[in-house]
């Protein structure tokens, strides 16, 4: 066989030969020089170690003496494909010890040509891998079992690098992302814990957060998920060479999220129901204070007027007394004054509430979940577009209820006006930097432009007949916003309907 001439090689000082000897027969690594058929000529101690075979033995056979014929035979033909075109060739092979006794051999095959370039003979070097094959398997192994385990586990569970982007997930995890409709939900599940006004809180060692309990909201009737989520960092060893010395290691987030949305939905049954009727009882008692209010307004008026008159009157009869006609009126003025305080202490104080931390979108789902019964009966398709996660507010949270519950009943009275068609209900949140949006849009006549400020007036009503209400619930809705330092205004721009904006500052209440 011809090979490429070789460029000429400084000449070999005298003792190198003898050298080159010793280390070859000292090599830890199975030495073997074969002539080009790959008949053996000459092994080193290395390879008389792991194959068993003297040399003796082996010298004027085959190389095929060591193979354990389970080697597929394509292996050995692009072995010598590679080798008889004098490239070297490296590999795994299943060989057989003299004793019978298997092992995987990793060999390097070297043609070795002369100074003409001719092929004369083959150098290999092979060692025995077979333990690092066995450990190779066994991380292999562990590896596919942990990720089978991952996989089939019945929570969702993401491995998120220092950037937060996703670097190993399970089924579930897979399964939430086609559930959400959305790329990636572990930033969103982030966003969540995060949003929490206790984020900043200390968590328990090990734990970069543990059984935080989130609720990602879905746009559409789409009932909210409830996940308890808990993350623990972890630690890779750095595994680039120039690390080899110096160590380090990358961090990443385990993020484990229990999905709790059945459990969630029992607990809700009941908190609606409760819910429900302390709603119905605080609209009785709002109706009461309402009415008592709006009797104490409507009897003012007059009762100033005559009062004053009885003054007039006294003033002009000269002494006390002299005037009989103005003595009853002043009495009559005396006893309305006191109808009057009697029923102003009739009025039911307003209950006090502490302020906690709240959802604004589980309270706009509460309401529309109580109102499903009305929206139901009047015909009204509902719109919910809420932001799936919303920072976390302090308020009062009865009173915010009421609020969008007010607004919610205007938007229905609204439109269940007879003959009106466009019964649509758009409720929307967002959050801004600093302040939460939401808006509650219906499709109704809507608000003329120079009502738009009176409406907030106290007893103030567009209602021809009144309506349910007396016209206090836009300027009591007005008064809980101004209690957490929020506006609310109506959306003059609103193409059609009453499109009412209310936002409410992202800091906490004093
Ligand atoms: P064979 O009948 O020998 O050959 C099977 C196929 O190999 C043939 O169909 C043919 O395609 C190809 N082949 C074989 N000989 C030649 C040749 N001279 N020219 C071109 N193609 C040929 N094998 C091991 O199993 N374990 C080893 O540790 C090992 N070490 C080797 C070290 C060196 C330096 C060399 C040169 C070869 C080594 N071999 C080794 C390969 C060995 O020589 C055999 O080719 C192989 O073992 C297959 O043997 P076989 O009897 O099963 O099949």
């Amino acid at each position: 066989m011809t090979m490429n001439a070789k460029k000429e090689v400084a000449t070999m000082p005298a003792i190198l030969p003898a050298v080159f000897q010793q280390a070859v027969d000292q090599a830890d690594l199975a030495i073997s020089i074969t002539d080009t058929h790959a008949n053996i000529l000459y092994v080193n101690p290395a390879f008389v170690r792991v194959t068993g075979y003297s040399p003796e033995d082996v010298i004027g056979h085959n190389e095929s003496i060591l193979s354990n014929k389970t080697t597929p035979p394509e292996i050995y033909r692009s072995l010598w494909q590679r080798i008889s075109r004098g490239e070297s060739w490296s590999g795994r092979l299943v060989n057989r010890r003299k004793d019978g006794s298997k092992y995987l051999a990793e060999l390097t095959i070297t043609p070795v040509t002369d100074s003409g370039g001719n092929l004369v003979s083959f150098l290999g070097l092979h060692r025995d891998i077979t333990e690092v094959h066995r450990l190779e398997r066994q991380v292999k192994n562990q590896k596919g079992l942990i990720e089978s385990v991952v996989d089939a586990a019945p929570m969702v569970i993401a491995l998120l690098d220092a950037d937060e982007r996703v670097v190993l997930d399970n089924h579930e995890y897979k399964k939430l992302t086609a559930d959400l409709g959305m790329a990636e939900p572990a930033p969103l599940l982030l966003a969540a814990i995060r949003s929490g006004l206790d984020a900043q809180a200390p968590s328990p060692a090990g734990y970069a957060f543990l059984d935080r309990e989130v609720r990602i909201d879905r746009p559409g009737s789409g009932t909210p998920r409830w996940f308890s989520c808990s993350g623990t960092w972890v630690e890779e060893e750095d595994d680039r060479a120039d690390a080899f010395f110096a160590g380090g290691h990358s961090r990443y987030l385990l993020l484990v999220a229990k999905d709790i949305s059945s459990f969630r939905a029992q607990q809700e049954k009941a908190r609606m129901a409760a819910l429900q009727a302390m709603m119905a009882e605080e609209e009785r008692v709002n109706t009461l204070r309402e009415s008592l209010s709006a009797a104490v307004f409507q009897l003012e008026g007059p009762l100033n007027m005559v009062a004053s008159a009885v003054g007039m009157l006294a003033r002009r009869s000269g002494a006390p007394g002299a005037n009989p006609m103005a003595a009853a009126l002043a009495d009559a003025v005396h006893s309305g004054e006191e109808a009057l305080a009697g029923l102003r202490a009739m009025i039911p104080a307003q209950r006090a509430e502490a302020a906690s931390v709240i959802n604004t979108n589980e309270l706009l789902r509460d309401v529309l979940d109580i109102s499903t019964g009305r929206l139901l009966a009047s015909g009204i398709s509902v719109n919910w577009k809420p932001q799936a996660v919303l920072p976390a507010l302090q308020g009062h949270p009865n009173k915010l209820r009421s609020l969008f519950k007010a607004l919610v009943d205007n938007a229905i009275e609204a439109m269940s006006t007879r003959g009106w068609r466009e019964r649509d209900l758009i409720v929307s949140s967002s959050a801004t930097a600093d302040s939460i949006e939401v808006s509650i849009e219906d499709s109704g006549p809507g608000i003329p432009a120079d009502l738009q400020l009176k409406v907030f007036e106290p007893f103030f009503t567009t209602r021809r007949d009144g309506g349910r209400h007396l016209g206090t619930g836009l300027s009591t809705a007005q008064q809980i916003v101004a209690d957490h330092g929020g506006t609310l205004e109506i959306d003059a721009t609103a193409r059609k309907g009453c499109r009412v904006v209310v936002r409410l500052p992202r800091q906490k209440l004093s």
